[in-house]
């Protein structure tokens, strides 16, 4: 576990710090929301607000070629998309489970359909295994923009007992809702800092609405929360 990659994670949770029931999502499905997750783990930041990465990229808004991000998540979040949406596209995907060689479902398919997705039996073996892959013409991680973990409770557990877990990119649900499965740390509480509006837009690389939005009757804000020291 000495990966030096900064991880960010992002999760949607209730004030109870809610985020799952009975394998999905406890609130309906909330599409700007989802919209959101899909640009901002798709996005891969400009060389000047990435740390790991020392080649140019574009600054156009379009991507670079052979540079994506990362999604790291546990089996059972990969079971919870939807076969048609997985892997997620436009994102090296990284699938954690203690048998990743019993066959996680839809895993060959993917391979078949030529979208590669990655498998490890832990969150280092999986940082380990990133920084193999992105050893590109000898140069560390030329090809790697973020590394985001999407979840669940488990893996995000996981990421924040390691040192690389510096940054949160909260979505705060208005309400509460039933859940069965819970974020492991309010991030609203000691240890952490949110930050301003302006530094969460600098962070995703887009203007970020200011305060709560709303659909269908579920209000929600984004946020970012980085840890201190
Ligand atoms: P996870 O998605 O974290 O997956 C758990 C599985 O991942 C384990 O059963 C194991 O797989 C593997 N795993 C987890 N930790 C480790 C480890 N340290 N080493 C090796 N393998 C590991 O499951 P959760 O139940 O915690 O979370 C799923 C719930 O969270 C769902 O309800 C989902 O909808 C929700 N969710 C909510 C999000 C939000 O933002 N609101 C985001 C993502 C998920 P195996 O059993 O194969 O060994």
């Amino acid at each position: 576990s000495s990966s030096r990659l900064p991880l960010t994670l992002i999760v949607a949770t209730t004030p109870s710090l809610g985020i799952g029931k009975n394998g999905g999502l406890p609130w309906p499905m909330l599409k700007k929301e989802m919209a959101y997750f899909a640009r901002v783990t798709k996005r891969v930041p400009t060389s000047s607000s990435i740390t790991a990465s020392s080649s140019p990229s574009s600054s156009s808004g379009g991507s670079s070629p052979n540079i994506c991000n990362a999604v790291i998540m546990g089996r059972k979040t990969w079971d919870s998309i939807p076969p048609r949406f997985r892997p997620l596209k436009d994102r090296l995907n990284v699938v954690i489970s203690r048998s990743p060689d019993a066959s996680i479902a839809g895993v060959a398919e993917a391979a078949a359909k030529g979208n590669s997705v990655v498998t490890a039996s832990s969150l280092s073996a999986a940082l380990a295994k990133l920084e193999a892959l992105l050893l590109i013409n000898g140069e560390p991680l030329a090809g790697l923009g973020r590394v985001f973990v999407i979840g669940g409770a488990a893996l995000y557990k996981a990421a924040l007992e390691t040192p690389n877990a510096r940054t949160v990119l909260l979505t705060r649900i208005a309400r509460d809702w039933d859940c069965d499965t819970f974020f492991p740390v309010d991030v609203e509480g000691p240890g952490w800092t949110r930050k301003s509006n302006d530094e969460l837009s600098a962070f995703v690389g887009e203007e970020v609405p200011q305060g709560s939005v709303r659909e269908l009757e579920v209000e929600f804000e984004f946020r970012l929360f980085e840890r201190e020291g």
